[in-house]
């Protein structure tokens, strides 16, 4: 299959809606991709036991019911080429060309390695969430919650909302730190509203900060958290634990179009000027592709993006103050929860790195670059092609991760040999 579209958006989430609906108001023909069956991102996941939040709802609804926007479920894109995109659904692969691009690709989180990490019954705090959502049972479960950052609240509501038993969130940013970035929420009541309704709804539920989870314990499953905080060591025994450190962008699909990247720490994120535009003229990029923002900052750039896509600059312009305001929000919680020394040493040397190929940290030792460290190892190979290992390897100031070559994801042989966009005869043997 060969399509066109004046505006070619990927990832349906807050961005990349808003992205479409300001794109279709100037008459453009919209093609929205995804790799999930359903619209919303990561903040908007479908809940198969709770409706969506009325702003979602208004977002998907607006978005994939136009006339113009075509809605492309469970689509991922493998590989790129000048103006055109090619991608892979469960049925084929197909072609589909664009005038402009949105990136809107969104973010993951970042786990870091600890002793127990890879035991059944720890997840990502973001994990957590997607799991439940999907409607895997947490009734009656004792669920410790960790890491850092606010979606360690989004993460307990949604545990409790599902049933289980929130034992206790534990930050591992001091509690001066948590103090000034609550009193500096005024300046964006959506999120002073945002974090209060979810207090409400995690009464009862003890917040600890200066904690960090040293162990997780178990036998075929996980049994007991190890975490010290600021009185020591203590032992909470539980079912289940979700802890991430935050977000990283996803930016593999523009270092494989060939986009600037700048740099926040260890992690990079898409460079783009104040229309979302990328150093390439034809690809804008939108959301937390562009640096963790959260779900306001990535609608105003999403609407940015897509009013600028389709060469609607001044509706673009009109939005600029929004979109400042919103990212200073992106500045605050970058700075109140920087992560803490102790988190960087809690791995030993027998801790797997790569889970999908059971690496172990020490078998890093010796190898300076990706490439090599790879080769010999295997760390990076496995299902998440890197996207977890690469991340946590960069976070402990080992290598960071290397350049994007396509298939940008595991992609069947039928659809590599349905083309000529990539060609078998070019894989290396
Ligand atoms: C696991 C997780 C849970 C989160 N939960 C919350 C929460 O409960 N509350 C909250 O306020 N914030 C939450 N966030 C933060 C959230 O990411 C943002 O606030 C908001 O969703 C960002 O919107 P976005 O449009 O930039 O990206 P996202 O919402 O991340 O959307 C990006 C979309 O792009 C798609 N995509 C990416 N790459 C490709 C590709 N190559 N091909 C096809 N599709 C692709 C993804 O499937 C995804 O649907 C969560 C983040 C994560 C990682």
């Amino acid at each position: 299959m060969n399509e066109y579209y004046d505006v070619l958006v990927v990832g349906a989430g807050p961005a990349g809606l808003a992205a479409a609906q300001a794109a279709t108001s100037h008459g453009a023909r919209v093609g929205l991709i995804d790799a999930q069956a359903t619209a919303g991102g990561q903040v908007w996941r479908h809940d198969v036991r709770h409706a969506a939040p009325s702003l979602a709802r208004r977002s998907i609804g607006g978005a994939l019911t136009h006339s113009r926007v075509d809605w492309l479920a469970r689509t991922q894109v493998v590989a790129v080429e000048t103006g055109s995109l090619f991608v892979e659904d469960p049925r084929r692969g197909s072609r589909l060309d664009y005038g402009a691009l949105v990136l809107a690709t969104g973010a993951r989180e970042l786990l870091l390695p600890f002793p127990g990490w890879t035991l059944p019954g720890v997840t990502g705090a973001g994990g957590l969430q997607a799991l439940a959502k999907q409607g895997w049972p947490l009734a009656g479960r004792r669920v410790l919650i960790a890491g850092s950052g606010p979606l360690l609240l989004a993460a307990a509501a949604t545990a409790k909302r599902h049933g289980a038993t929130v034992l206790g969130i534990y930050e591992q940013a001091g509690a001066d730190a948590v103090r000034r970035f609550a009193g500096s929420l005024w300046r964006w009541p959506a999120k002073a509203i945002q974090a209060a309704l979810l207090r409400g709804q995690l009464a009862g539920v003890p917040y600890r900060c200066g904690s960090v989870v040293r162990r997780a314990l178990g036998d075929s499953t996980l049994r007991t958290v190890e975490l010290e905080g600021p009185h020591g060591i203590e032992q909470v025994p539980c079912d289940q634990l979700a802890i991430g450190y935050g977000l990283l962008p996803n930016v593999e699909l523009a270092q494989l179009l060939g986009c600037e990247l700048r740099w926040e720490g260890a992690h990079p994120q898409v460079s783009t000027d104040i229309w979302q535009q990328t150093n390439i003229d034809t690809v804008y990029a939108a959301g937390e592709v562009c640096g963790i923002g959260g779900r306001d900052s990535a609608r105003v750039e999403g609407a940015i993006a897509g009013h600028a896509a389709a060469g609607a600059r001044s509706a673009a312009m009109a939005l600029q103050p929004r979109r400042r305001h919103a990212r200073a929000f992106a500045e605050a919680l970058r700075t109140r929860f920087a992560l803490d020394a102790r988190v960087y040493a809690l791995a030993t040397p027998d801790t797997l790195i790569c889970r999908c190929e059971d690496v172990a940290l020490s078998d890093m030792d010796g190898y300076t670059d990706t490439r090599s460290a790879k080769l010999a190892t295997r760390c990076g190979m496995g299902a998440c092609q890197g996207r977890i290992c690469g991340a946590a390897l960069a976070e402990l100031g080992r290598f960071s991760g290397g350049g994007q070559r396509p298939p940008l994801f595991p992609a069947r042989l039928s659809t590599l040999g349905d083309t000529d966009f990539f060609p078998l005869a070019t894989i290396e043997e």
